[in-house]
């Protein structure tokens, strides 16, 4: 075929294929507009998975009867006019190809009024040419219908999941523009049913409840950077480690209010939950970062949904930190939940009861707002008054009674004592008496040769003996009288999963090092094991993120002795 310019529609297609990718896309670019366009309600509509109609709503600046044709033109845009402008983005859209785009692959509507005009204007586009045009009366705002989506691109409809799943995208991108615009009340309808609705009050803390939900809103801390970072400016909440969840589904980013997905951010905000999440959960957190435009570009992806971070370094810092002091300063300590006040019932019993408490409420935590203190970093001086069940310390504090799960505050302890070590180059070896054989798997050999020097640098001398056999010369000190069998077999089962192999073997050296829930400690050991614990940096979790320690605060005691 001879080269020629392609004609006009299929290069309107083409384009389209950039910004259009599914129905959720369509969505966003006309929430986008109608934020631009200054609106604080926005109603968004879909059916048949949004392929069948999406409308949306607005009670924006609306367009003037003379701009509503160049508004589906392409590269047409009230928002910039000059290169420079293109540095100091202020507006979501700026490109001016969304409403072409999608009048390329649907059937549109629209029906604007601009503010100060008498009359709206309705017009309707089939195949990007506009088939309709006359003037209809309506409040200043836009409404815009799309529909039958990509019916002229069989190839995307085909590559369309079920409705179901589209109806999600769809929703989620609702839910993230209404996380990043709490004045602005959004409500969201599905085949007929209102899914969402946000009141726009303004609060980050109402949006997060009314799409989240109150358990979750409960959980969260606010992130504050205080000017502390320069330029850049962060804020939002995050959710304290009890709230993990397994996907990444959770982490909504916010720059100068635009949604973004960010490998930087997201790996910002996991690096300050270091520690406190068990490794393969992830958090929940809305993070806003607001920085000078033109330290930001936004003009790097087609959907606008990725940017670059002039100062990535100064970017990620700010992020890590803020979030960081946020789960520190704020972090709750597992409290006892509110006992109900019940008829008298035999001690034995009553004991019982209490401690099927405690076992729920360290799953979901769910206390009386005052039970929800805030502690510092550290823990205050603890008086050791005796062993519980063989597992839990029980200790006196300034303000009331501490459980102590010894297992988990032993991990805890141990693996910022290797950490150190290790940073230290340092690591506290304990040779073997005499050197002990380990047989291996064709598989676990392949993870021994991978990992034989990140082994060595925690403490194991381990020599090749044979195809596939080691000698076993030292271990680390920490696993010394300890389980370092189960530790070394536990880290050759876990593969060769590059990113966190660091990580499993520190906590696999903190629960095999650990002492066991079910032996009798002296109170020297004890006393030894909270001292330890009052100096890591993160005494209420354990490596896995449960709790090492729990408090029934002295209010609720009086309370529950009916003293108050
Ligand atoms: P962009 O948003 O990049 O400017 P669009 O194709 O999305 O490009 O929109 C083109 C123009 O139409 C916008 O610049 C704006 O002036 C106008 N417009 C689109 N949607 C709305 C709306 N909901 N309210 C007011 N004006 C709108
Ligand atoms: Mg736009």
């Amino acid at each position: 075929m001879p080269i020629r310019v392609l004609d006009k529609k299929v290069v309107a297609q083409i384009a389209a294929g950039e910004v259009v990718e599914r129905p959720a896309s369509v969505v966003k670019e006309l929430v986008e507009n109608a934020l631009d366009a200054g609106a604080t309600q926005i109603v968004v509509e879909a059916k048949g998975g949004g392929v069948s109609l999406i409308r949306v709503t607005d009670n924006g600046s609306g367009i003037p009867a003379d701009e509503v044709e160049l508004a589906f033109e392409r590269h047409a845009t009230s928002k910039i006019s000059s290169v420079a402008d293109l540095q100091s983005i202020h507006s979501l859209g700026f490109r001016g190809e969304a409403l072409p785009s999608i009048a390329a692959v649907a059937q549109v509507e629209m029906v604007t009024c601009a503010v100060g005009e008498a009359t709206g204007t309705f017009v309707s586009l089939e195949g990007g040419v506009m088939v309709q045009r006359r003037t209809q009366a309506r409040a200043p705002g836009t409404t815009v219908a799309v529909r039958q989506l990509f019916r002229n691109v069989p190839a995307r409809l085909k590559f369309l999941k079920s409705a179901a799943t589209e109806n999600n995208h769809i929703a989620g991108v609702v839910s993230q523009y209404a996380l990043a615009y709490p004045e602005v009340a959004f409500m969201l309808m599905i085949d007929g049913r209102k899914t969402l609705s946000t009141s726009g009050r303004g609060r980050l803390m109402d949006s997060i409840m009314e799409i989240y939900g109150l358990e979750t809103a409960r959980q969260m801390l606010e992130v504050k950077s205080d000017g502390w970072s320069g330029p850049v400016e962060v804020s939002g909440m995050v959710g304290a480690p009890t709230l993990s969840r397994a996907g990444r589904d959770y982490l909504s980013f916010f720059v100068n209010r635009r949604w973004v997905n960010s490998r930087l951010l997201t790996r910002a905000v996991e690096e300050a939950y270091h520690g406190l999440l068990t490794v393969g959960k992830h958090p929940v957190a809305v993070i806003a970062l607001s920085l000078p435009p033109p330290e930001v570009d936004v003009n790097i992806h087609p959907a606008k949904s990725e940017v670059k971070f002039h100062n990535e370094r100064t970017v990620f810092m700010a992020v890590q930190k803020a979030v960081r002091q946020a789960l520190v300063e704020q972090m709750p300590v597992p409290s006892i939940g509110e006992v109900a006040t019940a008829p008298y019932a035999p001690p034995v019993q009553r004991e019982q009861e209490i401690w099927n408490r405690v076992a729920v409420s360290g799953r979901s935590p769910q206390p009386a707002v005052d039970t929800f203190l805030p502690l510092t970093a550290s823990l205050p001086v603890l008086r050791v008054i005796g062993q519980l069940m063989k597992s839990y310390i029980v200790a006196e504090g300034p303000d009331g009674l501490y459980l102590i799960d010894q297992h988990a505050a032993h991990e805890r302890i141990i693996l910022e004592q290797v950490k150190a070590q290790r940073a230290r180059q340092a690591v506290e070896v304990q040779g073997l008496l005499a050197p002990a054989t380990l047989e291996v798997s064709p598989a676990e050999a392949q993870v021994m040769k991978w990992h034989l020097t990140e082994l060595a640098s925690f403490g194991f001398t381990l020599e090749p003996f044979g195809e596939r056999t080691y000698l076993v010369r030292a271990v680390p000190a920490v696993l010394g009288n300890g389980d370092w069998l189960s530790a070394l077999r536990e880290l050759l089962d876990a593969g060769n999963d590059k990113a966190s192999w660091t990580e499993k073997v520190l906590i696999s050296l903190a629960c095999h090092g650990a002492v066991r829930s079910g032996k009798a400690l002296t109170d020297d050991e004890m006393r030894a094991l909270v001292r330890q614990l009052e100096q890591t940096a993160a005494p209420h979790t354990c490596p896995h993120g449960r709790p090492t320690l729990i408090r029934l605060s002295a209010g609720q005691l009086s309370r529950e002795f009916r003293r108050t």
